[in-house]
């Protein structure tokens, strides 16, 4: 007997970490007592003196930021990893682990302008911010201690960014990280099973259904994962097999800029505010591996639950048994296409 994902309860597997999400769309219309957030401020100046990612600023370290006029990338000067102490020393007592973890964190101001977040900037400059990750990347690659390079932007006061210059982050690090290495292995078993990559086969069956896809250009596909767990989770994919963004060809790197203005843009939308975000790209390690398996994407994860102010919370259930979602992804891509709708109407495309 097969489910009715409308309106029944049921459980999604979200094949990538081998997690279940709990769908609850019949308690869709049970009365709501939210906490209301404070709405951010809506206009920034285009130069904040007070701001250490503006332009000529000093920083909390008392290093003086560049007069920059395109990106800007400096190692953070409050880093969560350092590079290698030469520290060796490996507690293995199976209840008290722990090793050693070094790596290098770096900061990449998206643009001089500190009021201009990506659905506001010039196509060109969002592939610029790209290009700068790209060759990130590769200095990375080229750094033996270094396996894994996460890039990642964290948007809004209420997703902890403390700094709402436009920026995002790469913290590179010697091992490879939990969750990456979980995509990893469930992407290698299914690459061993059914000899193509999972995520390709993925972002090409969800083409053919279309139900979740939110926005698509000649080399990508934004759409809200069938097993999405935050309300307006989506995942950018690729439409050929790219295990990292060092291979994308000039042409992709600008169609990939579009997927991330037009999918913020979108957002924007949504509840008329400038809508919170984490955000991240998940790609091969760094190292000389074999990487077939590996699709290249990336995951938005918003907040926003049903306004600019009410957010989703996971507790309860969530934190102690397994996440939970009442709007099913296939409502929540039709909510994101309206908006993209009435982002044409009104000609904000910019
Ligand atoms: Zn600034
Ligand atoms: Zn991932």
């Amino acid at each position: 007997m097969s489910v009715n994902v409308a309106s029944q309860p049921h459980r999604r597997l979200n094949p990538l970490t081998g997690e279940w999400v709990l769908v609850s769309p019949h308690r869709t219309q049970r009365p709501w007592q939210g906490q209301q957030e404070e709405r951010s401020a809506s206009k920034r100046p285009e130069y904040d003196e007070s701001c250490y990612l503006c332009p000529g600023n000093t920083r909390a370290g008392g290093q003086k930021n560049f007069d920059f006029d395109s990106t800007f990338v400096f190692t953070n000067d409050y880093s969560a990893l350092l590079p290698d102490s030469g520290a060796n020393d490996i507690s293995d007592d199976s209840l008290f682990t722990a090793v050693p973890e070094s790596g290098i964190c770096r900061i990449i101001c998206f643009s001089p302008r500190h009021d201009l977040s990506v659905p506001h900037m010039e196509l060109d400059d969002v592939a610029s911010v790209i290009g700068v990750w790209i060759a990130e990347y590769e200095k990375f690659k080229a750094m033996p201690e270094i396996t894994y390079a996460q890039i990642f932007e964290n948007k809004g006061q209420i997703m902890g960014c403390s700094n709402p210059h436009p920026h995002c982050q790469i913290w590179a690090s010697s091992s490879v990280p939990y969750v990456v290495s979980l995509e990893q292995k469930k992407q290698a078993d299914y690459f061993k099973q059914h000899s193509k990559p999972m995520l390709v086969e993925y972002a090409a069956r969800e083409l053919e259904k279309r139900e979740r896809v939110v926005h698509q250009n000649e080399h990508f596909v934004v759409l809200v994962p069938y097993w999405a767990v935050w309300p307006f989770e989506t995942m950018v994919l690729p439409k050929r097999h790219c295990t990292a963004i060092d291979q994308f060809t000039d042409d992709e790197v600008v169609a990939f800029a579009d997927a991330y203005k037009t999918l913020t843009l979108i957002y924007d939308h949504v509840f008329d505010c400038e809508f919170p975000y984490t955000a991240g790209i998940h790609q091969a390690p760094t190292t000389n591996d074999n990487h077939d398996a590996w699709q290249f994407h990336m995951h938005f994860y918003p907040p926003l639950l049903r306004s600019a102010t009410v957010k989703k919370f996971m507790v309860g259930y969530e934190m102690l048994a397994a996440p939970q979602r009442e709007i099913t992804a296939e409502s929540a891509a039709e909510i994101l296409r309206q908006a993209e709708a009435r982002m044409s109407q009104c000609g904000d495309n910019q």
